[in-house]
């Protein structure tokens, strides 16, 4: 296998293809270049705050044109596998009402809140599951409601487990955190994790592009995420330095990744040969 045998690339799309509302440079030109020598192009992002439509919208005005179909991120792959495997646990979400609004179009019963004082143990009798999603609206009645309902028994979900989420100018907590206060008040580990590293985001990402992983290229800027589900997978991998990881930290990485770019413009010359 050599690269010019790689017939789709997985692209992440915070710290990748733009960061806030810019694009990364060389990013579009490179994607588009990708595209004009025949490769399969999806994006994937574990943030699971906005519909695909919307990270759709965001890559078609940073200049590149993107449908709903060609993104995935943990939330959708999350409330797929939830209505596929579990459509009638009814399900409390710690997460933003978009989020909320994916699951319900999937068909699964979520509810956003229950009765009673957050200062006491509230009655979460009725709740089968809990999902844990990153969500800058978190409260005690939220944090309240999701350790009663794990205390009883209910499935523990997450969409992402990313500690942080990047930001111009640093980072503000992510689903990591929620997931590592529950883990700690309950003992319990999550049973069923969506994005990336997991495996369920990779069984979608595989299939919408109908490729064989080994026929896959999947690039991002985080190595404990993108780089590890990539390797897992059978993928072919690559690291941009544009966003979470230095080139040191890459290099150090056991086993390292196949590519480690300082752009998509360079990646693009090695996939593309253009
Ligand atoms: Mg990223």
């Amino acid at each position: 296998m050599t690269p010019a045998d790689i017939q789709g690339v997985i692209f992440d799309l915070d710290g990748t293809v733009y960061l806030g509302e810019a694009a990364l440079p060389t990013a579009p030109d490179a994607i588009a270049r990708l595209r004009a020598a025949g490769k399969r192009v999806l994006f994937v992002s574990n943030k699971p705050l906005y519909p695909r439509e919307d990270y759709a919208a965001k890559l078609t005005r940073l200049g590149v044109p993107a449908t709903p179909d060609d993104v995935i991120t943990s939330g959708y792959v999350l409330a797929r596998y939830l209505a596929r495997t579990a459509p009638d646990q009814r399900l409390f979400v710690i997460g933003e009402p978009p989020l909320l609004a994916e699951m319900r179009a999937q068909g699964l019963d979520v509810v956003a809140d229950l009765p009673g004082d957050a200062r006491e143990v509230m009655d979460a009798s009725g709740i089968d599951g809990v999902v844990v999603a990153f969500d800058r609206t978190l409260n005690y009645r939220k944090l309240n409601i999701a350790y009663q309902a794990l205390m009883r028994g209910a499935h523990f979900y997450a969409t992402n487990a990313d500690k942080a989420c990047p930001m111009p100018g640093g980072f503000i907590p992510d689903a990591g955190a929620t997931i590592a206060a529950l883990q700690h008040i309950t003992g319990r580990q999550v049973d069923a994790l969506a994005g990336k590293p997991s495996s369920l985001i990779v069984e979608v990402a595989l299939e919408r592009l109908g490729l064989p992983p080994e026929r896959c290229l999947m690039v991002g800027d985080r190595l404990e995420t993108d780089i590890r589900m990539g390797q897992q997978a059978g993928m072919w991998t690559a690291v941009t330095l544009t966003g979470a990881s230095g080139r040191t930290d890459a290099k150090r990485l056991q086993p390292p990744p196949d590519f480690i770019v300082e752009n998509l413009g360079e990646l693009a010359q090695i996939v593309s040969g253009a």
